[in-house]
């Protein structure tokens, strides 16, 4: 039978496990964020830094620093604040705020289904949520889908993660982690390019179409394709 091979699932969380209004949610996220350093006189420009500093976690992919290490270097950098005083504003925010951006998020139906599916099939389940958020984030919004981290045997954060998607080297990373090779696992997603790129790390690719992540006019190309319903169906009828 297809797809007998595998040996592990990773799957993606925003817009495959779990509804969420990005075009709400981003915002919303930043303008929460900014409120906790009102009294800083940043001016306009904490967005800005917020961006940079994400993206320069993105594009790092110096395997000795955690994506943690190299978003507070930057933030810090740019905000000229300490570490000290950035950190613990940065956790009352998870703590006090981010769990009111619920509300621009939804559960999947089938979100708990898929999970069900792969533990019945044994599989090592993986949550490949780009590392750019902390483990209570990811957890948050695990909780939001009506799923727990207890249903994974890894998560990826941006605590345990030297690399983000889309770069190949954030798939081999987990494989290693997992101790599984790129060619048994199956990632699944949303996001045309972020998702599908696990291709380069030799993954196959399963493109959920629930609420599909274009970027540009190229045809994406993937093994599969389907709804997140799909896809539990496609791991039940796995060997
Ligand atoms: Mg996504």
């Amino acid at each position: 039978m297809k797809g007998q091979k595998y040996r592990a699932l990773l799957v993606d969380l925003d817009g495959t496990l779990l509804e969420i209004d990005m075009l709400q949610f981003i915002p919303a996220f930043v303008a929460c964020l900014e409120g906790y350093f009102a009294g800083f006189n940043i001016g306009d420009d904490f967005s800005r830094h917020l961006v940079a500093a994400i993206n320069s976690v993105i594009d790092n992919r110096d395997p000795e620093r955690t994506n943690e290490a190299v978003f507070f270097d930057e933030f810090c950098r740019r905000l000229q604040l300490p570490y000290g005083r950035i950190r613990p504003l940065v956790e009352r925010f998870y703590q006090e705020e981010f769990p009111r951006l619920r509300k621009w998020s939804r559960p999947h139906p089938d979100a708990p289904r898929v999970v069900q599916s792969a533990r019945r099939q044994k599989l090592i389940l993986v949550l490949a949520t780009n590392p750019l958020f902390p483990r209570t984030a990811v957890e948050q919004r695990l909780d939001w889908g009506g799923l727990s981290a207890d249903d994974f045997d890894l998560i990826t954060s941006i605590e345990n993660m030297h690399f983000c998607k889309p770069h190949a080297e954030y798939y081999l990373e987990i494989t290693r982690m997992i101790g599984c090779p790129p060619e048994q696992c199956l990632m699944a997603g949303n996001d045309v390019v972020e998702d599908l790129n696990a291709a380069a790390a030799g993954l196959d690719t399963f493109l959920v179409d629930d609420f599909i992540l274009r970027r540009g006019h190229h045809r994406p190309e993937y093994k599969y394709r389907g709804s997140l319903k799909e896809l539990a169906v496609f791991i039940d009828n796995l060997g």
